[in-house]
């Protein structure tokens, strides 16, 4: 039988790794990105076990070693003198526990790793999806420069400003949360006189916090400054940022924060949106992924990981559930809706907690933090890292 084929829109890390899994249960995949290169910023990116675990499977376990970092323990420390509030072991331990690495990785190097396991060549790249039509025996995207491809399905994995879901469902402006990150990379040399460990240090304190770990095998300290602003009026969603600007938010922290701003040539800064859990994710021969239907603020480091989880699932269902594509698709949802929109309410809910004026309030979550994890109880981080997305989604089969 002649394989379905999947047209998947956006190359970003959503996209392409679902274009690996999708290829991995047979599908024929065209994938297709707006730019004319892959683009990822100049910074950092956690990866759970929850997704190595799958990259793993995809044959990328050396490559990851190789490019990332494996970071010892997640750190959380108070603004003003460094206390440290809570501590978590990531590296031998996690492993140990959910058989599979944490890792941090500067962006470029997860996406060339992504891109290559797909096949470089093989992205159509300069292709700008602008219209989406179907019909019972297929799917047409169209794209800007006037050509169009037909497949047996399409997968919006065209992130948070998506132009599949907004053919399928309507304009829908995502939600300014009120809060922008300026991240940047400092050379790891200019820093090396603060002797500081491979741990993930996230500084909490009054309207904001700072997260600094090493990526790219330890060549560059990555950093994300969240703090708060009331509105966000340009048109862009990033934007290059002073590096004076983010220092002087963090005028009265820790001094460390400023020696690690003072090491950092560039920043780019960020808006950070979400959206309420949106009630449909597909329709008919389209899906969506990632970003495109659930964004999320980085407050778990899991949007990416959401996403690569979404792929590995879709493609589970389209290989298990393979009655009809509609089927497929309404099985996806129901398996991946409750998880990502836990996750992305559990973000929503540390934007307010990381970010508390000292008080009360803060000295109830510095307790939870030194008593209960600070990445949440371990029954949620065991649901969390934990998941297999593909072994959940190959279930399905043996419950029809
Ligand atoms: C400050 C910050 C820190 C974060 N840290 C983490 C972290 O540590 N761990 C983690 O897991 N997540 C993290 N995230 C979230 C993560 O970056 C996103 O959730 C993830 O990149 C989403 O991937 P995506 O593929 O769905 O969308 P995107 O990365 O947005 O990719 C979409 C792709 O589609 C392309 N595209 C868009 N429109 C079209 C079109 N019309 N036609 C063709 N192509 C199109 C785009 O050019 C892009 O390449 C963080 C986010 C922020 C802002």
């Amino acid at each position: 039988m002649k394989p379905l084929h999947a047209l998947v829109i956006g190359a970003g890390i959503g996209g392409t790794a679902a274009a690996i899994a999708l290829r991995r249960a047979g599908l024929d995949v065209s994938l297709f990105e707006q730019t004319m290169a892959q683009r990822e910023v100049g910074a950092g990116i956690q990866i759970s076990p929850n997704v190595s675990r799958l990259l793993g499977r995809y044959g990328l376990g050396d490559a990851m070693a190789r490019a990332a970092v494996r970071p010892s323990s997640v750190v959380f420390r108070r603004w003003q003198d460094g206390r440290v509030l809570g501590r978590e072991e990531l590296g031998d331990s996690i492993e140990t526990r959910y058989g599979a690495p944490y890792y941090h990785f500067h962006r470029a190097d997860l996406i060339a790793l992504l891109a290559d396991a797909f096949g470089r060549k093989e992205i159509k790249l300069g292709r700008r999806l602008v219209d989406v039509a179907q019909d019972e025996t297929g799917v047409t995207a169209r794209f800007e420069d006037g050509s169009s491809e037909r497949g047996d399905l399409l997968i919006g994995a065209d992130g948070i400003h998506s132009q599949v879901r907004e053919r399928l469902f309507g304009v829908e402006k995502p939600r300014f949360s009120g809060q922008i990150a300026y991240r940047g990379l400092a050379p790891a040399e200019r820093v090396a006189h603060l002797g500081l460990p491979l741990d993930v240090t996230n500084w909490v304190g009054p309207g904001g916090h700072f997260v600094h770990y090493f990526v790219s095998s330890g060549r560059f300290l990555n950093f994300v400054a969240v703090s708060e602003e009331a509105s966000w009026t340009r048109e862009q969603w990033s934007d290059r940022g002073s590096v004076s600007d983010a220092a002087k938010i963090y005028e009265g922290w820790h001094p460390q924060i400023a020696t690690i701003l003072s090491a950092v040539d560039e920043t780019f800064k960020w808006a950070l949106f979400d959206r309420s859990p949106l009630p449909e994710w597909t329709r008919g021969r389209v899906a969506l992924l990632g970003d495109a239907c659930h964004p999320m603020l980085p407050y778990m480091a899991q949007g990416a990981a959401q996403a690569i989880e979404d792929g590995a699932a879709l493609a589970a269902c389209l290989k298990h559930v393979a009655f009809d594509i509609p089927s497929a698709f309404r099985a996806y949802v129901a398996l991946r809706k409750p998880r990502a929109t836990e996750v992305q309410e559990r973000s929503r809910a540390n934007s307010t907690s990381f970010h508390l004026q000292d008080g009360p309030q803060q000295l109830e979550r510095d307790h939870v933090f030194a008593t209960r994890g600070v990445r949440g109880s371990p029954e949620a981080m065991n649901r969390l890292y934990g998941y297999d997305a593909e072994a959940v989604a190959a279930t399905l089969e043996e419950k029809r």
